[in-house]
């Protein structure tokens, strides 16, 4: 274990949009405190920067208090000032930006969405810097997360580095290549990167549009970039990486993909506060009494107790395969089972569309739909569920089949990206049998999908052991970010000594 201040404990600092439980929309969140703290594990100094958000959940934070500082931050040929807040998230230290600025950007009741979401974040991006540069902290690592924080990268080295703030080295993951923050040229100005300089084909102009292109800009500047499963690498090499597969090539030397982990402190369920009854895999009975409360709590039929439950837990947007979607809940209706779905939606007509699906199953007691964000019961339905279903169109990483099979709900998956790195189909005679741990289907089609479901329902009635032991088999796999955590140090040691040797 390497300690801080020693040569291999490092001083790493996350820069992010989103942090698990305190501003959560999606997996990148979860990336954050799970990667942060496995890295604090290892001994090395972790700190998180995020804006502060009006919205996020201030009782996940403790000790939150304003610092003495005032950050004073360059926009669009001004300075304003900005409060800076500490406060401790699941055991790492998290500073807090607020902006003393008209436009309130972080006073909107929503993480994303906004029209000036660009600005907002470029905003964000160069006080964090700016942060890091008054302070005088002697940074290895700036590790910065998807579209809203790429403007780190540019933002060092061209900006920062000229004024000797230059003994970082900068890593960019990107969690999701569907979202490059594309803008105007003239847009990137507002946060003072220089226009002229960046807008050529080989720095920040999109290869397609005459937009400039941040996630672009992040891969061309940053020292390491990194997505999140090794399949989702391969796959963003062509068609996958929607424009940027040329660039990713271009700097292919600095480009690798690491599967994510889970938290397995926050999902586990052998001690899990949200669930009804506590289990592990060598105890199965807390299982089906989760099953039997979430069916009373969402009054669900529970006449037959053997009657498979299949969870879904998502963002309704088309990346997820809601056509599948919409098509599992009629196929599992027809297969004699249970279906619940947790999920909401940005995409107004995606979000009615499952309104109209709730409403005609309104009085049928197998099927609920439940259209919101809900922490809570997402725990309770990867406990109660008996399969998990992830019908991804893409799926860079995938975090749900890792927590489902935690949770001994057994993942029925697309075979794409992350999913194709975690989830092996138990039919599967060319993959080892101790790996083999769900089932999956290629075709992004019904019968693709209904190959997969309606083998494991055939499992699940027809050989109860040998699904018992698929069960328990998935609850004991690792999937913790020990792994994975160990793949970044390694990348950022490597970054590190590199930067010590030119210094
Ligand atoms: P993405 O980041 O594309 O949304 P991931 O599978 O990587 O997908 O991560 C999704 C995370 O968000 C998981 O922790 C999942 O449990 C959670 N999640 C998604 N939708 C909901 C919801 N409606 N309510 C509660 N948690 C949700």
């Amino acid at each position: 274990m390497a300690l801080p201040g020693t040569s291999s404990g490092l001083h790493i600092v996350h820069i992010a949009a989103e942090m698990a439980p305190v501003a959560k929309v999606g997996g990148l969140a979860d990336v954050i405190s799970g990667l942060g703290k496995a890295l604090q594990k290892k001994g090395h100094l972790v700190e998180i920067i995020l804006p502060k958000y009006d919205c996020m959940q201030h009782n996940q934070i403790n000790n939150l208090k304003v610092l003495d500082v005032v950050v004073q931050s360059y926009f669009e040929g001004n300075t304003f000032a900005n409060k800076i807040w500490t406060g401790t998230v699941e055991g790492l230290p998290v500073y807090f930006i607020e902006p003393q600025h008209p436009g309130k950007f972080f006073w909107r009741a929503q993480y994303y969405g906004e029209h000036d979401d660009f600005k907002r974040f470029s905003y964000f991006s160069r006080v964090a810097l700016e942060l890091l540069y008054q302070s005088g902290k002697k940074v290895d690592i700036i590790h910065c997360h998807d579209w809203q924080t790429a403007f780190v990268a540019p933002l060092y080295w061209d900006v920062y580095a000229n004024l000797g703030f230059n003994s970082a080295r900068i890593c960019f993951t990107c969690h999701n290549f569907e979202y490059q923050g594309t803008a105007p040229a003239q847009d990137l100005a507002y946060c003072g990167l220089d226009v002229e300089h960046l807008d050529r084909p080989d720095r920040m102009r999109d290869n397609s549009h005459g937009r400039i292109n941040v996630v672009k800009g992040a891969i061309v500047y940053s020292n390491i970039v990194t997505t999140v499963s090794p399949t989702y690498a391969q796959e963003v090499r062509s068609e996958g990486g929607r424009g940027l597969q040329d660039t990713l090539k271009i700097h292919s030397k600095k480009f690798v993909g690491i599967l994510n982990g889970i938290d397995t402190d926050t999902w586990n369920p052998s001690t899990d506060r949200f669930l009804k009854v506590q289990y592990s895999a060598n105890d199965l009975y807390g299982k089906s009494a989760n099953k039997a409360s979430l069916r009373k709590q969402l009054k669900m039929s529970s006449a037959n107790a053997s009657q498979p439950l299949v969870g879904c837990i998502t963002r309704l947007v088309p990346q997820k395969g809601v056509h599948l979607i919409r098509h599992a809940i009629y196929k599992t209706a027809e297969l004699g089972g249970q279906f619940v779905l947790l999920g909401s939606s940005p995409v107004p007509n995606i979000q009615r569309e499952f309104e109209g699906i709730a409403d005609q199953f309104q009085n049928n007691n197998n099927i609920r739909l439940l259209l919101k964000y809900d922490d809570a019961l997402s725990h309770m339905i990867f406990a109660a569920s008996d399969m998990f279903i992830v019908p991804s169109m893409f799926e860079p990483c995938g975090l749900t089949q890792m927590i489902a099979m935690r949770y001994g709900s057994v993942p029925v998956v697309r075979k794409t990206g992350g999913l194709n790195d975690s989830v092996f189909d138990f039919d599967d005679e060319t993959i080892p049998m101790e790996l083999r741990n769900g089932f999956t289907f290629l075709k992004a089609d019904e019968q693709g999908f209904d190959s997969a479901l309606e083998r494991a329902f055939n499992y699940y009635h027809r050989k109860p052991e040998v699904w018992k032991q698929l069960v328990q088999k998935d609850m004991k796999i690792d999937f913790s970010w020990d792994t994975s955590a160990s793949q970044y140090e390694d990348i950022y040691q490597r970054a590190a000594a590199r930067a010590r040797a030119a210094a």
